[in-house]
């Protein structure tokens, strides 16, 4: 089955394509960022330790990150999407041997091209649902009734404590100067695959969908 990375900047709308290709292909997310929020709402010792360091925007060191994405390929399974991560190029290196250490392989790195002057938007704006993780923004996709989730009906609404400009423009500035590098890294192997991620999400979704052919 098919690997794919999704390769943006926050707010590119990796999360939200991530939930469309769970739903419609049945593939698996893998995001290092919500696996991270976890291990700190768990107050694990690794939790804590990045706490600070993402609040700030920061990237967490990739000892961790490779560490978690490895415990999860070791569960087995297949059709992953890596939704932030790799975010450097020794991540990007060591998701390569991970993958070809289980016989698998990387078949398309989605860029999702964005303007970077929509971001801060984007992202100031946006609050998801702590139940059913479905994704809201104050102006563009705001909840029919106010506080309530559309979906499942939750009132358990959460922005993230990094989702402020003054985090946001390191974490763009992380990603320009350490993750952006793998642009040219999976050009060069021929995997990258650009969209252009300032359409709706259905028209993205249905870009990545042709690129990634039937499911
Ligand atoms: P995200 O949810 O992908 O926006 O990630 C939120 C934060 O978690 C980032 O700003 C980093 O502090 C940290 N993080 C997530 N994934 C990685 C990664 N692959 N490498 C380093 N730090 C990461």
């Amino acid at each position: 089955m098919t690997n794919i990375i999704l390769l943006g900047p926050p707010g590119a709308g990796k999360g939200t394509q991530a939930r469309i290709l769970v739903e419609r292909r049945g593939m698996v997310q893998l995001s290092t960022g919500d696996m991270l929020r976890a291990a700190q709402s768990s107050g694990t010792e690794m939790g804590l330790k990045v706490a600070a360091v993402m609040a700030a925007g920061q990237l967490v060191t990739d000892d961790i990150v490779i560490g978690l994405i490895e415990e999860q390929l070791a569960k087995g399974g297949s059709g992953f999407i890596f939704d932030g991560f790799p975010r450097t190029l020794p991540q990007a290196d060591a998701l390569g041997a991970l993958l070809e250490g289980r016989g698998d392989r990387l078949d398309a790195v989605i860029e999702m091209k964005v303007d970077p002057d929509a971001l801060v938007a984007r992202i100031t704006g946006r609050f998801t649902c702590g139940n059913c993780g479905e994704v809201y923004h104050d102006q563009t996709k705001p909840t029919a009734r106010p506080g309530v989730c559309d979906v499942c009906g939750s009132t358990d609404l959460r922005r993230r404590a990094d989702d402020n400009e003054e985090s946001l423009r390191k974490r763009l500035f992380e990603y320009y100067q350490k993750t952006s590098p793998l642009i040219g890294y999976y050009y060069a192997k021929g995997a990258l695959r650009p969209v252009d991620g300032m359409a709706e999400p259905e028209v993205v979704a249905a870009e990545i969908a042709k690129i990634l052919g039937p499911a």
